[in-house]
């Protein structure tokens, strides 16, 4: 475990158990189950362990590459599914970015890259503009993104003038995108904010990659709190994703599919077309599915990516049999028409 000040100081002692922040920091004795009544675990629900071309490459879907730029985090969120590799030694760490960028450059099917792990913005700053300098000049390369949770878990970091500068002149070039990870109102607070609008004043968009979660932000109005708290501070509500049957994980923070979807639901009825932009989302192996919504015992789905294997899937709808307990695309029987 490792939690910045910063962020321990949000949580409310008055309501210990029940805060959201210190489920998201503190280790919990639920974490010693390892599959329980929800299902199924697994330590690579994303199918990553395929799609690892060495270099610290993850190469899943044609046009998008993600670099495992280090393994370390500013927190170890309690429901990272990448729970497996982030904070421990392993082998899908980059050990040379150069290396990196050159099967990037190799591969013209690629149009973004994620510089993604643990936390990039864990790396020193001198490093990382190394890194960014390696990938401004690939031609056939569209949009960076660097994936960081530093916004909502130790914003200061964005107090660095020497990074802010560097991003505005690499964003001229090449533009930079940062998705994020805000999960609750209560991590909306002011230094927060000051770090989205300092990264924002660099001409960078920030886009925000939330999970569902029990006993966080698992009521309509907890999303809906979110998503407009959002918004007000210039963060784009990108995806609200199911949390994925993460061993130690999925027990104790996964909410049934049924809630789920009525939560989000219910949440759009009195949300504005800026707060309810998100997608609701399964990051399944086989590619991402958006939950589009239910009726009666049916919910139906669309592949939104899909595998290059199954080129055809990556539009597909399905609707599935639904019931009170399914957490996951594996718990449910497709209905053929
Ligand atoms: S910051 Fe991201 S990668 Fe790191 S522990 Fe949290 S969810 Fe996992």
């Amino acid at each position: 475990m490792n939690i910045p000040r910063y962020y321990l100081s949000l949580i409310d002692e008055k309501n210990f158990q029940n805060d959201p922040i210190k489920k998201l920091a503190l280790p919990d004795e639920d974490e010693l189950v390892i599959a329980g009544s929800m299902g199924e675990t697994t330590t690579d629900p994303y199918g990553d362990d395929k799609h690892n071309k060495g270099n610290g490459i993850l190469h899943k879907y044609p046009y998008s590459a993600l670099i495992v730029a280090t393994d370390y985090c500013s927190m170890y969120c309690r429901h990272c599914f990448r729970k497996a590799i982030v904070g421990l030694p392993n082998d899908k760490t980059v050990e040379n970015f150069k290396n990196a960028a050159k099967y990037i450059k190799e591969h013209k099917e690629i149009t973004n890259v994620i510089i993604s792990g643990g936390d990039p913005l864990l790396i020193s700053t001198s490093r990382l503009i190394a890194m960014l300098e390696e990938l401004k000049d690939i031609e056939h390369i569209n949009y960076v993104r660097i994936g960081t949770r530093t916004p909502v878990v130790y914003p200061m970091r964005f107090f660095d003038e020497e990074l802010l500068n560097y991003f505005k002149e690499f964003n001229k070039v090449k533009t930079l995108y940062i998705p994020t990870h805000f999960n609750h109102i209560n991590e909306i607070t002011p230094m927060a904010t000051k770090a989205i609008l300092k990264i924002r004043e660099a001409g960078v968009t920030v886009n925000n990659q939330a999970v569902l979660l029990k006993g966080v932000n698992d009521s309509a109005q907890d999303i809906e709190n979110l998503m407009n708290g959002l918004v007000k501070i210039g963060v784009n509500p990108y995806y609200l994703y199911q949390c994925m049957p993460v061993s130690r994980v999925r027990n104790h923070f996964q909410v049934p599919l049924k809630d789920g979807i009525d939560m989000v639901d219910d949440a759009k009825t009195r949300l504005d077309g800026y707060a309810k932009r998100f997608k609701f989302i399964m990051g399944h192996d086989i590619g991402k599915i958006e939950i589009i919504g239910r009726i009666d015992d049916k919910l139906i789905l669309k592949h939104i990516h899909s595998r290059p294997e199954f080129p055809k899937d990556a539009s597909k709808c399905m609707i599935m049999k639904l019931d009170d307990k399914a957490g996951w695309l594996d718990d449910m029987q497709e209905i053929k028409f």
